[in-house]
């Protein structure tokens, strides 16, 4: 059996040495061959020579590098289709996904598992990204139609066959949390306690935050759309019920003018309502737009593999 494991890498020049050390001497442990397809997403830093050293020194170790910056999904993407293990785990390259967890999910794998899970405990995070995550996890739930779990990231085992459906889906705007929930399979969910991550940065800023938590809410469907249908004619019918008392209580006690701020306020938060509606449907026609372009995902400037051209492209 041949195992890949994935590491998406973005300036991780201070770690990535101790990180390939690390897991090759975890899987001198395991009884089948390896090999680490190593994604450098474009980083500004000393990652690539690194890789390039780590590349020539182990024959288990290939790279492919990015001509700029694509994001972990597009790196992940490109180490998908460079792997070519029966199995394959997509790993962090800051250590935060501890090396000695995979050998629990080829445990799993052998029971017949096509995708083992890791689900991280939130021990360690701040009080309000917990409470938000909760918040918005019970929200989206609510208006995808996959399953998204809290904890759970891209830190998995995927079988042969789970990461060529995942190969499969070709579309630009990828939401892997969501992908990998998509295409199915038998699989199972393990805990593990989150290490803090030891050196460097991790690149999450609060915005980059909610514009991902907004992509897992647009990716999937159009519920949300359907909700401002509803939403929609739920206004509608609050207007003509109010339309309807004013009338009555103008029929009872005459007519009375003033209303000055019941208009104002009704106004404003229509006009509100709409712009959200209306940055919704563009939020879809965006979407669109990108997906008709089909540029590449990403852009490879080095590397010392090969990596497939996806699927429909061969055709
Ligand atoms: N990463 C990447 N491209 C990016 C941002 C991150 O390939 O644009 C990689 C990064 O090198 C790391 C993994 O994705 O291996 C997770 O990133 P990070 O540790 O910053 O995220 P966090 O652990 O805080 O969720
Ligand atoms: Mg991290």
């Amino acid at each position: 059996m041949l195992l890949s494991i994935v590491v998406p890498c973005f300036n991780e020049e201070e770690i990535i040495g101790r990180f390939h050390d690390q897991v090759t001497a975890e899987l001198s442990r395991f009884d089948g061959e390896f090999e680490i397809v190593y994604v450098d997403d474009g980083s500004r830093d000393r990652t690539l020579p690194l890789l390039e050293g780590i590349a020539d020194g182990d024959p288990r170790a290939r790279y492919v590098s990015f001509s700029r910056n694509f994001g972990k999904e597009a790196a992940m993407l490109a180490g998908l289709r460079a792997a070519a293990g029966d199995a394959v785990v997509i790993m962090d390259a800051d250590l935060q996904h501890p090396p000695e967890l995979v050998h629990r999910m080829l445990a799993l794998h052998a029971e017949g598992y096509d995708q083992v899970i890791a689900r991280r405990t939130r021990t360690g995070d701040r009080v309000t990204r917990t409470l938000t995550a909760r918040a918005y996890y019970w929200a989206i739930n609510r208006l995808v139609d996959v399953e998204l779990v809290d904890g759970v990231g891209d830190f998995r085992l995927l079988s042969r066959r789970t990461v060529d459906a995942v190969l499969e889906l070709t579309e630009y705007n990828r939401f892997s949390k969501g992908l990998f929930a998509w295409v199915g399979f038998k699989s199972t969910t393990f805990e593990y306690e989150n290490a803090v991550r030891e050196q460097g940065r991790s690149k999450w800023t609060f915005g980059k935050l909610l514009n991902y938590g907004l992509d897992g809410l647009l990716s999937f469907n159009n519920k949300p759309l359907r909700a401002a249908v509803y939403l929609g004619m739920i206004l509608v019918a609050v207007a003509f019920a109010y339309a309807a008392w004013i009338v009555g209580v103008a029929l009872v006690n005459g007519v009375d003018t003033p209303g000055y701020v019941t208009l104002l306020v009704t106004v404003t938060a229509l006009a509100g309502v709409q712009m959200v509606m209306l940055g919704l449907v563009g939020e879809y026609v965006g979407r669109i737009y990108y997906e008709v372009k089909r540029r590449p995902h990403y852009l490879v400037k080095a590397t010392n593999t090969r990596v497939p051209a996806p699927r429909e492209e061969q055709e």
